[in-house]
């Protein structure tokens, strides 16, 4: 039955999507980061949104596939006749236009977290050491909070001056006070533990097979900087980024969470501080 979801759909969702190449890094991504069960769990709500939607046009179906994985086959077969307009070719048309959206953006902005990246910053030392810490704070809130949802943040941008850090992310609902505290709280204590920040270069697939998140659909290069945040063998945060970051943790200060607000899109928007 289209649209619903038994698990005979959920099993023909993951066949579809196994088909699909466009799929494949996403779902690499995905798994390696969060394991099956969440990655299921992800994958269910995307089917979900699929329901809610009335018509679903090309548009809507590259959102279905850039916010859940969910890959145009899925979307066509499930969404049935509210995606009887939907075609590859338009699927295809949105991919590339979002390509090259994050192409132009990758150019100006430094991996995802609004910094410069590959070049000395300009301006006054402090200034950039602030924001150096403010970046390398970006990655502990994103981690910490995927920590407290227990799923990967589909993160939409980010912006960080020398008076705070912003990042946007998609998701369904408000946070409550309890999981912003509860993230803040994890977030000081990996201030606490002083982890060391490093990075390593590698082939982009190897970067994602080994847990690296990274925006999808972004273009990246064939090697990538992954930058970890504590040891290889039990990271608190892994990200495809190009710095600059602290060296430890402890250098980053007291993370604060100042707001949590909804933002066009469907994002929700998260403000941090350090002190
Ligand atoms: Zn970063």
């Amino acid at each position: 039955m289209p649209g619903t979801l038994s698990n005979r759909s959920f099993t023909a969702s993951m066949r579809g999507m196994m088909a699909s190449s466009l799929a494949t890094m996403r779902f690499c991504s995905l798994r390696g980061a969060i394991g099956n069960d969440k990655f299921q769990k992800t994958f269910k709500n995307g089917l979900r949104e699929l329901e809610k939607l009335a018509v679903i046009d090309a548009p809507a179906a590259f959102k279905l596939f850039e916010s859940f994985g969910l890959p145009y086959e899925v979307t066509k077969e499930i969404g049935a006749t509210k995606a009887e307009s939907l075609t590859r070719e338009g699927f295809e048309e949105e991919f590339k236009k979002h390509q090259e959206k994050s192409r132009a953006g990758a150019e100006k902005k430094f991996g995802g977290h609004g910094m410069k990246e590959g070049e000395p910053m300009v301006g006054d030392v402090e200034e950039t050491k602030k924001k150096t810490r403010l970046h390398t704070a970006t990655h502990i809130v994103v981690a910490s909070l995927e920590k407290v949802l227990g799923e990967p943040l589909k993160q939409a941008g980010a912006d960080i001056n020398t008076e705070r850090l912003r990042f946007d992310f998609a998701f369904p609902r408000k946070l409550t006070p309890e999981e912003l505290q509860q993230a803040e709280k994890i977030a000081n204590q990996t201030v606490a533990d002083n982890l060391e920040v490093w990075f390593e270069e590698l082939p982009l697939e190897e970067a994602f097979a080994s847990g690296a998140h990274g925006a999808f659909a972004h273009k990246y290069p064939p090697h990538v900087k992954v930058y970890t945040v504590g040891p290889k063998s039990s990271y608190f945060s892994r990200e495809i980024c190009g710095g600059p970051h602290v060296s430890h943790t402890g250098e980053i200060g007291h993370i604060k969470i100042t707001k949590e607000e909804s933002v066009s899109g469907g994002n929700r928007r998260i403000r941090a501080v350090v002190d």
